[in-house]
C-alpha cells in the first residue's frame, strides 16, 4: 500500500520525554523501581472543592455545546484576577478559554503566524513548542539561549536588549517568553522584561508571554505580567493554564488574555474548529478554583519550594552536576557535562536510567546538550533518592 502517513514535518517530529518515558516503563514491568524526575506531572490531586463544582455543575445541566469563546462567569472571573493579580486591565471578552495552555499556544500560533514567518523563542524553550510552530505551515523557528544567561546574571538587562537586536531578522515576527521557566526554573524580572519590552516596541513585535507557571515562585521572587508593561498589552498574547496552580492538568482548562485586534479569530474560528470550546462543566469548575480559596496553591508551592532545597542539597557536593538554583516552575536544569564526558547526552540520561533515575535530556528544550531537566513534581522522598543516586552515579564517572 501506498504510504498512508502525509507528507508533513510536523509529523515526522519525535519526542525525547515520549522515548524515556517509554523506556522508563519498560524497566517498571520488569520489576525495577525508577524515580521519576522526567515528567512535568504535579503529584497532587486537584483540590476537593474543585472537584465538587465540577460534579454540581455537571447536575446543573452545564453539559452542552459550550460557547467557543468559554462560559461568560469564568471570563469575568478571570478577567478579574487578571485585573487585580497581573495588573493587565482586561474585560471578559479578551479573554478567551482554550483547552489547557498548549490548546492556547496553539491557537496563538495559528493566528499570528503566515507562512514565512520566523517566532523567535528565547531559549531553552518547552518542547512543545517546534511542534506547536511546526503546524502554522510555512512557518519557522528559531532560539536565542536567553534563560541561563539571566539566571546568571551573565545578562544585564541592556545585554539582554543588545541579544534580543543582534538576533532578530526581517522575517521575524514574534517572541516567545515563558517566565517562570521551563526547563530552567528561571523568572525574568522586571528590568529584563522592560528591556524585552522595549526591542518589541522598537521593532514592532507581538510577544506570546507563556505565564503557565505564574504562581509557583521562590525565595519571594514575584512574578511580573508582559502584558502589564506600559504599551505592551495591545502586543502581548498571554498564556495561562490552571494545570500547574491547581494540579489540574487532565481538565484541559487554560485561558488567553489577547488584544482585541485578534478576538474575531481566536474564539469564534479557530477555538471552535478545533475544539469545539471546552467543556462546560469544567469550565465552572475552573471558576470554583480560581474564586475560591487560594491555600491550596500555596501548600503545593511550598512543597516545590522544599523539594528543590533536597535536590540541591543532594546535588551541592557533586561537581559532575552543578544545579543553577531555579526561582519558579518545578524544575532544574544542571549543568553535566563533566558526567556526560564525550557521550551524548541521550547516552548520559539512559545510563542514569539503568541507575533507577529518569531525566529528560536538554536537547528536548533546543541545543542544550550539556544539560537535563530534572522535574520536582514527584514525591519529596523521591527527590531526595534521585539526588543521592544522581551525584553517587556522577561523582563515581567523574572520578573514574
Ligand atoms: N507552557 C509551558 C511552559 C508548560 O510547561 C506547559 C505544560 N507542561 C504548558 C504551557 C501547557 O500546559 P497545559 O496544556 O497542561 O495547560
Amino acid at each position: 500500500m501506498r504510504q498512508l502517513i502525509a507528507n508533513r514535518p510536523v509529523l515526522q517530529m519525535t519526542s525525547e520525554l515520549g522515548r524515556i518515558m517509554a523506556a522508563a516503563r519498560e524497566r517498571e514491568r520488569a520489576g525495577e523501581r525508577i524515580l521519576h524526575m522526567e515528567r512535568g506531572e504535579p503529584d497532587f490531586d486537584t483540590p476537593p472543592h474543585v472537584v465538587e463544582a465540577l460534579a454540581k455543575a455537571a447536575r446543573d445541566g452545564y453539559t452542552h455545546y459550550p460557547d467557543a469563546l468559554g462560559e461568560i462567569s469564568l471570563r469575568e472571573a478571570l478577567a478579574e484576577k487578571l485585573t487585580r493579580e497581573n495588573g493587565v486591565a482586561a474585560r471578559p471578552e479578551d479573554v478567551v478559554v482554550t483547552a489547557g495552555g498548549t490548546h492556547g499556544l496553539f491557537l496563538l500560533m495559528q493566528a499570528l503566524l503566515s507562512p514565512g514567518d520566523e517566532l523567535l523563542a528565547l531559549s531553552p524553550y518547552w518542547m512543545a513548542i517546534p511542534k506547536l510552530v511546526g503546524f502554522a505551515s510555512g512557518a519557522t523557528l528559531r532560539g536565542l539561549p536567553a534563560y541561563l544567561e539571566i539566571q546568571s546574571g551573565a545578562w544585564s538587562a541592556s545585554g539582554f536588549a543588545d541579544a534580543l537586536r543582534a538576533a532578530l531578522k526581517p522575517v521575524t515576527r514574534g517572541l516567545y517568553l515563558n517566565t517562570p521557566n521551563n526547563p530552567t526554573g528561571a523568572v525574568v524580572g522586571r528590568a529584563h522584561l522592560e528591556a524585552l519590552a522595549q526591542v518589541a516596541i522598537e521593532r514592532d513585535l507581538w510577544v506570546i508571554a507563556d505565564e503557565a507557571y505564574e504562581h509557583l515562585l521562590f525565595d519571594g521572587v514575584k512574578h511580573v505580567s508582559l502584558a502589564s508593561l506600559p504599551g505592551m498589552a495591545e502586543r502581548t498574547l498571554s498564556v495561562y493554564t490552571m494545570s500547574k496552580s491547581y494540579a489540574m492538568t487532565g481538565w484541559r482548562v487554560g485561558y488567553l488574555h489577547a488584544p482585541a485586534a485578534l478576538r474575531k479569530v481566536l474564539g469564534p474560528i479557530l477555538a471552535f474548529y478545533t475544539t469545539h470550546g471546552v467543556f462546560p462543566a469544567a469550565q465552572i469548575a475552573a471558576r470554583a478554583a480560581v474564586t475560591g480559596p487560594q491555600d491550596c496553591v500555596e501548600t503545593m508551592r511550598r512543597a516545590y519550594e522544599e523539594r528543590r532545597g533536597l535536590l540541591l542539597d543532594g546535588l551541592a557536593g557533586c561537581a559532575a552536576i552543578r544545579t543553577p538554583p531555579p526561582q519558579g516552575a518545578f524544575y532544574a536544569f544542571p549543568d553535566v557535562s563533566i558526567a556526560r564526558g564525550d557521550r551524548d547526552i541521550g547516552a548520559l540520561a539512559d545510563e542514569w536510567l539503568s541507575a533507577g533515575v529518569a531525566v529528560l535530556p536538554g536537547t528536548a528544550f533546543g541545543p542544550h546538550g550539556d544539560r537535563v531537566r530534572l522535574s520536582l513534581a514527584t514525591r519529596r522522598d523521591d527527590v531526595s533518592e534521585a539526588a543521592r543516586r544522581l551525584a553517587s552515579h556522577a561523582g563515581a564517572a567523574a572520578r573514574s
